[in-house]
């Protein structure tokens, strides 16, 4: 079986309303955490800008959460602006819900596709694998990865999933012999 795999090749946008300047897009850029200590509560955010008037955004991490519910190792990677943790945290879903955006993933990621060569053994059996969350089509996503149009695409892969519905979780298909 061959192996695709999905993957980010940085972080994606925030597609997120700019109360300022009406852009729809923000950015973490090299991803800053704000903490903040009120008494025994705890404020998280992460700070994003808009990208065209750079206007800084709160989002939300935690919210008057006890100091004591956290991990002092934890709160350093806040502190220090981990960048797996930055990574984390934007591709949280429900953080993304309370804060109300969704993610932009245009050109924010890739697809690693070693080539179905003309000598392989029809079928072909294809696992994709999916290392970051990146909501993709799979019709597209084989198309483009056998080099194929979206019908000959259709005529030639065997797939048990809803191709046309976009999804994060890994699938496979078969890809039977051309003419
Ligand atoms: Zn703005």
């Amino acid at each position: 079986m061959l192996s695709w795999v999905v993957r980010r090749t940085r972080l994606p946008l925030l597609s997120l309303r700019c109360v300022d300047c009406g852009s729809e897009s923000a950015t973490t850029g090299k991803g800053r955490f704000r903490v903040n200590a009120n008494g025994k509560l705890l404020h998280v955010w992460l700070l994003v800008r808009c990208v065209s008037c750079d206007r800084t955004v709160k989002i939300a991490v935690y919210e008057r959460a006890p100091v004591r519910s956290f991990d002092p190792a934890e709160l350093d990677r806040y502190h220090a602006n981990d960048p797996e943790l930055v990574a984390s945290t934007l591709l949280d879903p429900l953080i993304a819900r309370r804060n109300r955006f969704s993610l932009d993933w245009t050109g924010a990621w890739r697809l690693d596709a070693p080539p179905v060569g003309l000598a392989e053994a029809w079928p072909v059996q294809v696992e994709v694998v999916f290392e970051d969350p990146v909501p993709v089509r799979p019709d597209w996503l084989i198309a483009q990865g056998l080099g194929l149009s979206r019908n000959e695409m259709l005529r030639r892969v065997k797939c048990d999933i809803p191709l046309r519905r976009s999804r994060i979780a890994g699938f496979t298909f078969t890809v039977m012999a051309g003419d």
